[in-house]
């Protein structure tokens, strides 16, 4: 059952986990036998983050980081802050940062500038969607499932005004949600 307030369903629950199968498969064999630390960026990439941490077959441990972008509700505005920070030290550890979208890459960019000076033994980017069109700076992004269009997409994490985190799919809204709230 799709959501009313959804408009199209770009990608449906059966591919967002075959999507992230592959990911946790890729990552099962780069890790073996590393100490490896997944880094979940809050609080898009928690849905993500559960599932990948659960299909992975190599032992690891997680942390959370949270970033905030000042700007509306659909557009980054390119200005990015720490909200909260690690719980432990990365130094000597093998990182991987866990994102829900790469959109323009300012986040990551931030994120990364951030982390790689507590030397970390690696620093690798794995990120569910990215959408190639909008990408302002480079970044390396290792693991990644799904390119998408430059639409504004909720769910498997992604919000619009907090709300769709829960849908197991990922899709666009109807242009009725964005005028009731007068977001966006
Ligand atoms: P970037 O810094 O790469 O421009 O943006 C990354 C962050 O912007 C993501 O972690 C996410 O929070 C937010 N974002 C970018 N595109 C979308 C989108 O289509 N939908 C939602 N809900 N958030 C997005």
């Amino acid at each position: 059952m799709v959501l009313a307030e959804i408009e199209t369903v770009l990608l449906d629950e059966a591919r967002v986990q075959v999507g992230v199968a592959e990911l946790a498969r890729r990552i099962s064999e780069d890790y073996q036998g590393r100490d490896l630390l997944l880094v979940g960026v809050l609080k898009g990439a928690v849905v993500f983050m559960a599932d990948l941490s659960r299909a992975l077959t190599v032992p690891h441990e997680v942390d959370f980081i949270a970033t905030s972008s000042y700007g509306s509700a659909t557009e980054t505005s390119g200005v990015v802050r720490l909200l909260k920070d690690l719980d432990r030290e990365i130094e000597g550890r093998h990182v991987v940062l866990v994102e829900d979208i790469v959109d323009s890459g300012l986040t990551l960019d931030y994120l990364l500038a951030t982390l790689r000076p507590r030397r970390p033994a690696s620093l690798e980017v794995c990120a569910l969607l990215q959408k190639p069109d909008e990408l302002r700076v480079e970044v390396p992004v290792r693991y990644k499932a799904f390119d998408i269009p430059s639409v504004f997409v909720v769910g498997y994490g992604l919000d619009y005004a907090e709300r769709y985190r829960n849908l197991p799919y990922v899709g666009t809204l109807r242009r009725e949600v964005y005028e009731r709230s007068g977001g966006g």
